[in-house]
């Protein structure tokens, strides 16, 4: 019979293969503060240089690592996903492959964890190294969410953060496919808190977090979590209509009352373009949830592991 670990730590990894080994002596310096009893679980999301290798090396030299190998790239959320779904501890941290989360915050998560809280999340207090664009972008995106989403969803924070059993249960068993853990896990509710840490500029390689990957990442948790953007498209085309039936009317009064036939294309053209514009971007945010619905109801696996050293559980 295994014995059962105190923690699991689950880190996605996508070309990383200059901070692997750096990465696993400051976690093995961190953990072991405070337990023997731990295992770390890389999920290698198709990288394409040489961090498998430095997987497998590691796994041999320490039983307490293992690794998910996956078939190709499946994305960062799907990633940490696969991670929960194998791990055993009785918590778990997720953290960043690329030494942006220090490791050396986890004997704090840990005693906050200790002192009954479900959930313990590291929220940033600075940022090192990144573009001012990143900054804005993330923080807006926030802000945003905040108000849009029917769910309260910490501010600045990222996916580094400790996880109680209870709360890996429930999120092993919510199945939907665009996923956006943060939101998922504000969304189970329990006992939460955070530990406040500056964010270091990542160590080697470069973020793999494009603008267009934030981008989707942004539009899962929206679609995810609130339906805001359906009403308001709603809204917008009832006051659009109403708009339009008051020209209407003005325009046969000035016609057939007033006797001035209003000349003005530019007016029409201009009007034309704005209503075309509104209905493509309201058939856009429709589409958007369609074809999430689409992706669910196909029911696919969210990932293939091509390789890997641990068993799932029960
Ligand atoms: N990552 C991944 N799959 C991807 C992109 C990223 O597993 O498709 C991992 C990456 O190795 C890192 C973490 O997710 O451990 C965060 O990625 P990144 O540092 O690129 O994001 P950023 O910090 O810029 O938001
Ligand atoms: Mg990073």
């Amino acid at each position: 019979m295994e014995e059962k670990k105190d923690i699991s730590v689950v880190i996605p990894i996508y070309n990383e293969q200059g901070n692997i080994f750096e990465l696993y002596n400051r976690l093995i310096l961190s953990v072991t503060n405070f337990t023997e009893k731990y295992e770390f679980i890389f999920v290698n999301d198709g990288s394409s240089d040489n961090s498998f290798i430095e997987l497998l090396k590691l796994s041999e030299s320490d039983k307490n690592v293992f690794y998910i190998n996956f078939s190709r790239n499946f994305g960062h959320q799907i990633a940490v996903s696969a991670g929960l779904e194998f791990c055993k501890g009785k918590c778990v941290v997720i953290i960043d492959g690329d030494l942006q989360d220090p490791p050396e915050l986890i004997p704090k998560l840990y005693e906050k964890y200790q002192n009954g809280f479900d959930v313990v999340y590291a929220k940033r207090q600075f940022r090192d190294g990144e573009s001012i664009l990143k900054k804005v972008t993330s923080k807006l995106f926030y802000r945003i969410l905040k108000k849009i989403a029917q769910i309260e969803i910490p501010l600045d924070t990222g996916d580094y953060r400790l996880l109680d059993r209870k709360i890996v249960n429930v999120l092993n068993k919510m199945p939907e496919q665009n996923k956006f853990l943060r939101g998922q896990i504000a969304w189970i509710g329990l006992k939460q808190t955070y530990v406040l840490f500056d964010r270091d500029s990542r160590k080697n390689g470069k973020s793999a977090y494009s603008y267009s990957k934030m981008l989707r990442l942004a539009i899962d948790a929206v679609t995810g979590f609130s339906d805001k953007p359906l009403a308001l498209v709603s809204r917008l085309g009832f006051i659009i209509s109403f708009l339009s039936f008051m020209i209407i009317i003005y325009t046969l009064f000035a016609h057939y009352v007033l006797k001035e036939t209003v000349t003005g294309w530019s007016s029409l053209i201009v009007s034309f373009m704005f209503i075309g514009g509104i209905q493509l971007f309201s058939i856009g945010i429709i589409g958007e949830y369609v074809s999430r619905i689409n992706n669910n109801i196909k029911d696919r696996p969210l990932y293939i592991i091509d390789k890997t050293n641990i068993k799932k559980h029960d």
